[in-house]
């Protein structure tokens, strides 16, 4: 968005954290020598326990303010449907009806009177928000650049060996990474592209990576409206990452490889299993089975890793993923039948998965 933050805590301006070799993608993605991995800064999707949240949260306070702006025009949204009913109440005419509508129309009124209150709260911690952005703002830890050094970039990452370039995050960057590979491939960049994304983009963004993304890495996080709202604040998101998904498929999904079992082509859809969400992560499963097959490689994770404090307000997500509820997820995985599955061996679950967002490579 042109000098206003989006969902995703960024305006149109490219931001990077970090481009470096990466070596802990799966084993067709990493190789020996790395995944040429560029970490945009910003997120659309906001997980409360997100391990990158230092850069995925934008320019920190951006993204807070704009969920409190979501928020306004949510309760705005409710404010208005209770004056419908209180407008429509009004209209009733036969005396039989009057109790009732007096009822509904006076029950509206208190309605709107406590959203109003619960309105002027969210404004005020608004507010609070942009004030601490304005102080935050020096703490984002990207670097602002252009597309031309995007494609620069790219081209570095192929001289240092990497086995493809892996955009982290890249979502909101959509039209500058098409432009940016277009000229990179000028410039002779040949290795694949990997698109690796929590999966909220439309499935039109999607298809105008038509001629750009060799391998998608998308997320499939959460089943329930009540898991993704209350860990994502989108009770949708199951329905957008899953047409996303789809369209994925539908581009990329005939996987190739090389001669080396590198990845060349095709579509690697990840889950991170969560505490205590163990049915979540099996209807997951049992979706992409049923609708996917084999045509997708499917990798679960068990990485999950507590953010200092998240207990505090997500007391469930306080604690690791046990080895039982791991191989719980693992096993349905093998009884539906997928053959084509990555897994994760051993106490892989550790902040070593977070690189340093320093700048390096930007
Ligand atoms: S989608 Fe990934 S990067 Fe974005 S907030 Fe969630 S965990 Fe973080």
């Amino acid at each position: 968005m042109k000098n206003r933050a989006g969902r995703c805590g960024q305006t149109e301006e490219l931001v990077v954290a970090r481009a470096a070799l990466h070596m802990w993608e799966e084993p067709c993605i990493s190789g020996k020598e790395g995944s040429g991995a560029v970490f945009f800064v910003g997120c659309p999707l906001g997980c409360v326990f997100c391990q990158n949240r230092e850069i995925a949260r934008g320019r920190v306070a951006r993204d807070e303010s704009s969920r409190a702006e979501n928020e306004i025009s949510h309760r705005r949204g409710e404010q208005s449907a209770a004056e419908e009913i209180s407008h429509r109440g009004g209209g009733l005419p036969a005396a039989a009806d009057e109790i009732s509508h007096q009822r509904v129309g006076q029950a509206a009124e208190e309605e709107i009177s406590h959203r109003r209150g619960e309105l002027s709260a969210a404004a005020d911690e608004i507010s609070r928000q942009r004030v601490e952005q304005s102080e935050a703002v020096s703490d984002n830890p990207g670097k602002i650049i252009t597309i031309d050094r995007l494609a620069e970039i790219f081209l570095e990452l192929q001289g240092q060996k990497a086995n493809n370039i892996n955009l982290v995050t890249p979502t909101h960057y959509v039209p500058q990474i098409v432009e940016a590979v277009r000229e990179a491939r000028k410039k002779g960049l040949h290795i694949p592209i990997v698109y690796n994304t929590g999966s909220i983009e439309t499935p039109e963004t999607v298809h105008m990576l038509e001629d750009t993304v060799d391998i998608f890495l998308p997320d499939l996080k959460f089943c329930g409206r009540n898991i993704a709202g209350r860990y994502a604040h989108l009770p949708a998101y199951f329905d957008i990452a899953t047409k996303a998904i789809g369209e994925m498929v539908r581009m990329r999904g005939e996987a190739a490889f090389d001669e080396r079992g590198m990845m060349t082509r095709g579509v690697i859809v990840r889950h991170m299993v969560l505490p205590g969400h163990t049915k979540d992560s099996k209807e997951i499963l049992r979706f992409l089975w049923e609708n996917f097959g084999d045509r997708i490689y499917v990798s679960i994770m068990n990485q999950y890793t507590p953010m200092p404090g998240i207990e505090r307000e997500f007391p469930e997500l306080g604690r690791r993923v046990t080895r039982r509820e791991y191989d719980r997820v693992v096993d349905y995985a093998l009884e539906l039948g997928f053959s084509n599955a990555f897994v994760q061996e051993g106490p892989t679950a550790g902040e070593s998965f977070i690189p340093a967002f320093d700048g390096a490579g930007v």
